[in-house]
């Protein structure tokens, strides 16, 4: 049972800046403020800066994101089968954990919900881990044959960003998204021609799994030349440390170099 993230992660303009914050923008003054994640509008491919205020977010699946009612309404044509097919799989997801009880295939009745919220507090942390697995800043090509598979381990917290702790990380094929749910596999083919049509490289896949429920997050790539991060080698341990501490302060950082 797969859902779709796409509460996405755009590796684009906001972290080219060569300051250290990447977030602040010079008209607004946000000195110290805390950086708002980088959502994309489904339809145009805008992302979410200070200057455009908050993107707003499709009402019947929760997860799509728009920059104005606009792209939300030319969108709708497109998007509908894929918003009634979360909608129908978050239902579904939880008559399953109701009526079957906590079980290591659903170890929490809310898990789908859950697991979705954890990605979207974790969703900078996530783009940056996937951009240092897939080791896209030396191989660029990477991103268009792996995915990087997330296991998760259920944690009960009131807190959503400490409620799963990282099992293990690894490198899958990127084809597997399409055995495991086509539409939503087509759903990232659109966004991986949109990216590459302005310049990207394509969408990196995160697969992130818990029990039988699992997520996609998409993260949108710029070329590695116009990115201002090193590649590192310690990202796992990175990962791990924020995941299990439930931090959400992760900003990636910038080489030093620039
Ligand atoms: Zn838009
Ligand atoms: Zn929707």
């Amino acid at each position: 049972m797969a859902f779709y993230s796409q509460s996405p992660v755009a590796i684009a303009p906001p972290f080219h800046s060569s300051s250290s914050s990447y977030s602040s923008g010079p008209s607004l003054g946000s000195h110290g403020s805390k950086p708002r994640g980088h959502r994309v509008c489904d339809t145009c491919g805008a992302i979410e800066t200070a200057q455009t205020g908050r993107f707003r977010l499709c009402g019947g699946c929760m997860i799509t994101q728009y920059c104005s009612p606009e792209c939300q309404k030319n969108n709708w044509p497109q998007h509908k089968i894929l918003c009634r097919h979360t909608a129908e799989q978050m239902t579904a997801s939880k008559q399953h954990a109701t009526a079957v009880g906590p079980s290591s295939e659903f170890p929490d009745p809310n898990l789908a919900k859950n697991l979705r919220k954890f990605t979207s507090a974790h969703a900078d942390l996530i783009g940056w881990t996937a951009f240092q697995a897939l080791q896209l800043k030396r191989m660029p090509i990477n991103i268009r044959q792996y995915a990087l598979q997330v296991n998760l381990q259920f944690r009960p917290s009131n807190d959503s960003a400490s409620r799963f702790t990282v099992a293990s990380v690894q490198l899958v094929p990127k084809s597997i998204l399409n055995d495991a749910d086509p539409v939503v596999s087509e759903d990232v083919s659109r966004r991986e021609e949109r990216c590459r049509r302005a310049g990207g490289i394509g969408v990196a896949v995160v697969l992130l799994q818990c029990g039988l429920v699992s997520q996609v997050m998409p993260v949108e790539v710029d070329p590695p030349a116009k990115i201002a991060w090193d590649a590192r080698d310690d990202w796992e341990q990175v990962f791990r440390m924020y995941t299990e501490a439930g931090r959400t302060d992760f900003t990636a950082p910038i080489s030093r170099r620039r």
